[in-house]
């Protein structure tokens, strides 16, 4: 099944295909094909031109065999694959089989030691990674590290129930959960990790090792054991799938004498707005990790965008983007310790719970903000991990009546009746 998903997706999907770079991670595992020894290579040293794979997985700080500056040279010359977790053997032996000699596992490609300098130059090519990599194995069903990935499944038929209905001369309808696919992958454990769901949206094809079957996920197709041939003809069910998001924020902006229109603007802030919002339903260990774990999403886009991103935000879509609010309050808590930091306080990051965003016109651009730009850019990392950055604002202030108003002001293009007032904000945290 896996191969029958892969050569299918190889020979007629363009988008999962195109690739920008010929590019390898600093590290690869080398499956040696005839014995299935495993050893440690640094890429640069080879001349690389086969394909690699990669893992998602539960990560778990006390596994038995990982990758420190103290083993590295036992690594390069054999890894004893019995004394990894079975998680990380189950990859190897799934990679083999499949005909792959060159996996990347973090916790074995990354040097995990205590001061951290190797994972926080390697964490900034996440998206090179996972992105170039021609498939990632993804240990969907694990709650923890030490679950394997091959599993005696449940036994019960993994075909969907057909009736007929009467009057009718169609007879193939099937009976079934709509739900199904949220179920079995979207809501599976693996995938409530905040690291996992940037690797997951990089990733040009995922294999999902799931509860009850294997499943597939590509730029163009998502499909089950249940449903091998994918699951376009109920795809309308499905809410956002990897496919649509990744379409959506992948593509070029459509022009118009040099501007957006406004229903690509639309488009674009809305497959934005539901990445964000499954992002932050997501668990994530450190809280100051929260836009480093995201960090490969925005570095994708910008392939195709030009666009400036900042904490989490975009430059063109700001006053949509600054919209954010937390609908559950009992786990949301906005950081604004300076102690550990996570975001500057007027991005969706700065919360620690799950947000959402309003849905807004257009109009809505030209009714609150009217300017907006951003000042003392004082980076650590490059662009994309901002400490200081403020946003001056100008634009209208309403008075506030409650929240009919409010619901006014985003539903209604009338708004004279609202007192209005210029103000100038200025945020720094
Ligand atoms: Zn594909």
């Amino acid at each position: 099944m896996a191969r029958t998903w892969i050569d299918r997706c190889r020979k007629d999907h363009k988008l999962c295909s195109r690739t920008s770079e010929l590019w390898y991670p600093t590290r690869l595992l080398h499956i040696d094909r005839r014995t299935q020894k495993v050893r440690l290579i640094v890429s640069k040293s080879h001349s690389l031109t086969d394909p690699y794979i990669t893992l998602s997985h539960r990560w778990e700080k006390n596994i038995p065999v990982k990758l420190q500056s103290s083993t590295i040279a036992q690594f390069q010359t054999e890894i004893v694959t019995s004394s990894l977790t079975q998680a990380f053997q189950d990859a190897i032996t799934i990679a083999h089989h499949l005909g792959f000699n060159y996996l990347w596992i973090d916790a074995l490609c990354i040097e995990q030691d205590g001061d951290e300098v190797d994972w926080n130059i390697e964490s900034q090519n996440m998206d090179r990674v996972y992105s170039n990599a021609f498939l990632n194995l993804s240990a969907t069903m694990a709650s923890t590290g030490e679950e394997p990935l091959l599993l005696d499944r449940l036994s019960g038929p993994l075909q969907p129930s057909g009736t007929k209905l009467f009057n009718s001369t169609r007879e193939n309808y099937y009976i079934m959960d709509s739900q199904m696919w949220s179920d079995e992958i979207d809501d599976a454990p693996l995938n409530q990790r905040a690291w996992v769901f940037q690797e997951r949206f990089l990733a040009r094809r995922i294999l999902h090792f799931g509860p009850r079957q294997l499943a597939w996920e590509c730029h163009e197709c998502e499909a089950l054991e249940m449903f091998p041939d994918g699951l376009y003809q109920f795809s309308t069910l499905l809410s956002m799938t990897k496919s649509r998001t990744y379409n959506i924020l992948s593509r070029p902006p459509q022009e118009t004498h040099g501007t957006e229109t406004g229903i690509e603007t639309g488009k674009f802030v809305d497959g934005y707005h539901n990445l964000v919002h499954n992002y932050s339903r997501c668990h994530l260990t450190r809280s100051k990790d929260k836009l480093i774990a995201f960090l490969g999403i925005p570095k994708s886009i910008q392939k195709t965008r030009v666009d400036t991103y900042i904490a989490g935000v975009w430059n063109r879509t700001l006053p949509f983007d600054l919209a954010w609010y937390c609908y559950d309050i009992e786990r949301c808590n906005l950081s604004v310790s300076k102690v550990s930091f996570q975001a500057p306080s007027w991005s969706w990051a700065s919360a620690s719970g799950p947000v959402n965003f309003p849905e807004v016109s257009n109009d809505v651009k030209k009714i609150f903000i009217t300017n907006w730009m951003f000042v003392q850019q004082s980076t650590q990392t490059k662009d994309y991990f901002i400490d200081k950055t403020s946003i001056r604002l100008q634009g209208f202030l309403y008075r506030w009546n409650g929240w009919t108003d409010i619901y006014l002001i985003f539903r209604s293009s009338s708004f004279t009746s609202i007192e209005r007032r210029c103000f100038h904000a200025e945020d720094q945290r």
